[in-house]
């Protein structure tokens, strides 16, 4: 079943909660599952708006130690607590702006287990790494990197995110989506003994949704800007009805 998760980053007020109900009310694509990741200030919000609907629910990052003396970061626990099912983690912009390793961010999912979370890991090159070649290389070392041992399709998640593709409007070709989604496939059956699905992310937009989730080993997308809106996150949903899985 394809994924279609949005990742709302630092946007959104409580007033915005109100695109959660209209997620909720709106005709649900057939085999098709849906998440959203609020900011933590509106992930109660969420919860409670959500709960029995079968949207999922998750954070966007969390801390690899279970509680403590950490000002300003969350525990994997608490997310679950708050009500959340999924944590993205490894997403580029924390990468950038706190310094995050491949060796914290492999943290990081072992600490979404622990908390019995879904982990959805970002990877992705930057536009220098892409045209120096290095795109499979730096891809593949992310995932050796931060994937523990332990991962299977039940709790972990794979999201390509083209660093360069991040909120600029561009995307790769669907050559470039296909080569690097199948050489995930290839080195995640290596590290957890069976198939585990991989989200597209960066700059899917209604109008280019059709498309890029039509791509072999396209599983779902990971839906930044485009997921503020309910109108536009369910228009991308609905490109992802019928697709194959
Ligand atoms: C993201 O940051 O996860 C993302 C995919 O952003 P956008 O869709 O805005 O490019």
């Amino acid at each position: 079943m394809k994924l279609i998760a949005g990742n709302w980053k630092m946007n959104g007020l409580q007033a915005s909660a109100a695109e959660a109900d209209a997620v909720r009310v709106a005709p649900r694509p057939r085999g098709v599952e849906l998440l959203l990741c609020p900011p933590a200030t509106l992930l109660a919000a969420f919860a409670g708006r959500l709960a029995g609907s079968g949207i999922g629910l998750g954070g966007q990052d969390c801390h690899a130690l279970a509680s403590g003396a950490h000002t300003g970061d969350l525990s994997a626990e608490m997310l679950a607590d708050a009500g959340a099912s999924h944590v993205i983690v490894g997403h580029s912009e924390r990468r950038m702006d706190h310094g995050e390793t491949d060796a914290i961010v492999r943290a990081k999912v072992q600490a979404a287990w622990r908390a019995g979370l879904v982990a959805i890991l970002c990877v992705g090159e930057t536009l220098a790494q892409r045209e120096a070649g290095q795109a499979l290389a730096v891809v593949a070392a992310q995932l050796a990197g931060s994937v523990p041992p332990g991962a299977n399709a039940a709790r972990l998640v794979i999201a390509y995110e083209p660093v360069w593709a991040i909120g600029s409007g561009l995307t790769p070709t669907p050559e470039q989506i296909v080569e690097v989604h199948q050489a995930i496939a290839g080195q995640m059956r290596g590290l957890a003994g069976e198939p585990v699905r991989v989200l597209y992310g960066g700059s899917v937009k209604p109008g280019n949704a059709a498309e890029l989730l039509a791509l072999p080993g396209v599983d779902g997308a990971l839906v930044g800007g485009a997921s503020l809106k309910a109108g536009d996150f369910l228009a991308i949903a609905a490109a992802a009805q019928g697709q194959t899985p």
